[in-house]
């Protein structure tokens, strides 16, 4: 209907509006990056669908964006002739969050202006950043396909509602008219606009357009130009050659093709050829986003077959365990009207993964090996998510195994510094086997009892206290040849680092405990499978140990609270 409805934002997207316009004010022509970058997405939907129905480009087949101001009305408007939406999708993605997550993200907010303006970057803030200069803005929008009877305009002061009608739209896609509070006239500038645009959005691959600048004649009067231009380089940023893209530029792409807001961490650039012939340019961002553990999240990897956008899909184009890794594919070989279910089905597709996840793994061995402080931030932010890849990739388990990071006996620190390289590095003489320990936190592991023998002999125990680590150990046996043994499993055997002393010495516990170890067993009965005197302790009286094959105590816990 046309009649002018008024509708109530959610209450995240009025906690999100607060938040951002207070944190975000010191950066405030951020807000023109978002914009052309959600029209620039716009743009790539209406080209994907187009290859299907060639008739939603109606007349109107150059794909760009206009960037205008009217310094007496104080307005600045942004314009594409994408995708547009229809008004249901105006209410689904304008008044509403709905990435899955988003409440329990919220819920997580002090209060303190300071503690959350640092979380909201790893939400992004996309449209509703117009607010942070605007004190209304007005969009009107027409879905590509639909008639002209059927645009739809959107109103807000982004304050609790905004307001929804029917218009009459001619032209195919999405206007939005930011009414700039006081103090904003910066943005009623030519050339400022200009310089914001090419710092945020010259990796845009669709011409951004202003207004010809104004020129002057012999008697000094203004001509005003009615003639746009492209203000950008509008090429595709991946498909430029690497000496012409500046760190800048590189950093840019990254927070639109990533909706992220702070600056990566790494990337990789290359161009493939082979057997598939493609670019990639992939991204390891510097903080985890607050739906890194929802299941369903699509976004990560964009694919485009020869610059065109085909889909976002973090699953099909990156294993479950790099569900972080954020960047484009751009595919030469690949059909243009490749859907979702033949792409399911693709081997070449195949092929392209597993090249994207050698180099994403290169990347990181490369962090490792010359940038300390880099890994260690990647670690913190991502370390869990890649020690699931040890159970999950067996063609890359190795050199997964080589990235993985523990809290050792070796520091003093809970802090995950330890490779198993530096591990074995440190063995000592006679030592074949790499120890660990599983326990629920850094306290429980160092206060373990199963440690007091191996303080003694100066070996080094790595300390397990996360919850993965349970599976990182169900899968991986060994490393460079040596056996990964856990230190309260079974009969410990220490091989070598025993000595003649010791065998004896244990030997005579034996014999000598063996009344008591007799009461023990006949007392506690079907209880325990076994009793033994052992020299493992050095301190405490006695421990608890389970088989050699059955779960971990700690493993029992963790499956007990998850219900099964
Ligand atoms: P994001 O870009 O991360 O999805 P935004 O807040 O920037 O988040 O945008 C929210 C949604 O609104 C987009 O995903 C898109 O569906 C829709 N949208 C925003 N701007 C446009 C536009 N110019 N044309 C079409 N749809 C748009
Ligand atoms: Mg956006």
């Amino acid at each position: 209907s046309a009649q002018k409805e008024t509708l109530g934002f959610q209450t995240e997207v009025k906690q999100l509006l607060q938040l951002m316009i207070h944190s975000l004010y010191s950066n405030k022509e951020i807000f023109l990056r978002e914009l052309v970058s959600n029209a620039s997405d716009a743009s790539d939907k209406l080209r994907f669908e187009a290859i299907a129905q060639p008739a939603l480009l109606e007349s109107d087949p150059e794909l760009k964006i206009r960037i205008a101001f009217d310094k007496d009305a104080r307005t600045l408007t942004i314009s594409d002739n994408g995708i547009g939406m229809t008004r249901a999708e105006v209410i689904e993605h304008i008044g509403t969050i709905a990435k899955s997550g988003t409440k329990a993200f919220f819920e997580q907010l002090t209060g303190d202006e300071k503690k959350d303006a640092s979380l909201i970057g790893q939400f992004g803030v996309g449209f509703y950043s117009a607010f942070i200069v605007a004190d209304r803005v007005t969009l009107t929008t027409r879905r590509a396909g639909c008639p002209e009877s059927e645009g739809v305009r959107w109103e807000s002061e982004g304050h609790g509602e905004y307001t929804l009608e029917n218009v009459d739209k001619a032209t195919r896609g999405t206007d939005i008219v930011l009414h700039l509070k006081d103090g904003m006239d910066e943005f009623l500038n030519d050339w400022r606009l200009r310089q914001i645009v090419r710092t945020y959005s010259d990796h845009i691959s669709l011409p951004i357009e202003m207004q010809k600048s104004a020129s002057f004649d012999e008697d000094g009067k203004e001509i005003v130009s009615e003639e746009f231009e492209a203000v950008n380089q509008a090429s595709a940023l991946w498909s430029r050659s690497k000496s012409e893209i500046s760190d800048e530029q590189y950093r840019e792409f990254y927070k639109h093709v990533a909706h992220d807001f702070t600056d990566p961490l790494a990337w990789s650039h290359a161009r493939v050829e082979g057997r598939q012939e493609y670019t990639e340019l992939l991204y390891i961002p510097a903080r985890a986003p607050f739906d890194l553990y929802e299941r369903e999240r699509k976004q990560g990897i964009k694919l485009y077959v020869r610059r065109v956008f085909i889909m976002e899909d973090a699953q099909k184009l990156m294993p479950h365990y790099l569900r972080f890794v954020r960047g484009v594919i751009d595919s030469a070989d690949l059909p243009l009207n490749v859907s979702r279910e033949i792409l399911q089905e693709s081997k070449d597709i195949d092929a392209i993964r597993a090249g994207c996840v050698k180099k994403v793994l290169g990347l990181l061995d490369d962090l490792a090996a010359n940038d300390a402080d880099k890994y260690k931030t990647f670690w913190s932010e991502f370390g869990q998510v890649l020690k699931e890849g040890v159970g999950e990739d067996f063609a890359n388990k190795a050199r997964i195994a080589k990235l993985l990071r523990f809290v050792s006996t070796h520091e003093d620190s809970a802090e995950p510094v330890v490779s198993l390289a530096d591990y074995i590095g440190r063995m000592k003489e006679g030592q074949d086997k790499i120890y660990y320990i599983t326990a629920d936190s850094y306290a429980a592991a160092v206060g373990s009892p199963h440690l007091e023998v191996f303080r003694k002999k100066g070996v080094e125990v790595l300390l397990l206290i996360d919850r993965v680590d349970e599976w990182v150990t169900a899968s991986l046996t060994e490393f460079e040849g040596k056996a990964l043994v856990s230190v309260a499993k079974g009969e410990l055997d220490l091989g070598a680092l025993e000595d003649e002393a010791d065998k004896a010495a244990q030997k005579e516990a034996e014999e000598s405990a063996r009344p008591l170890v007799e009461r023990v067993k006949t007392l506690l009965g079907e209880q325990v499978q076994d009793v033994r005197a052992t020299l493992r302790l050095t301190d405490s009286p006695a421990c608890l140990v389970v088989g050699e094959n059955e779960m971990s105590s700690h493993l029992e816990r963790l499956l007990k609270q998850a219900g099964q």
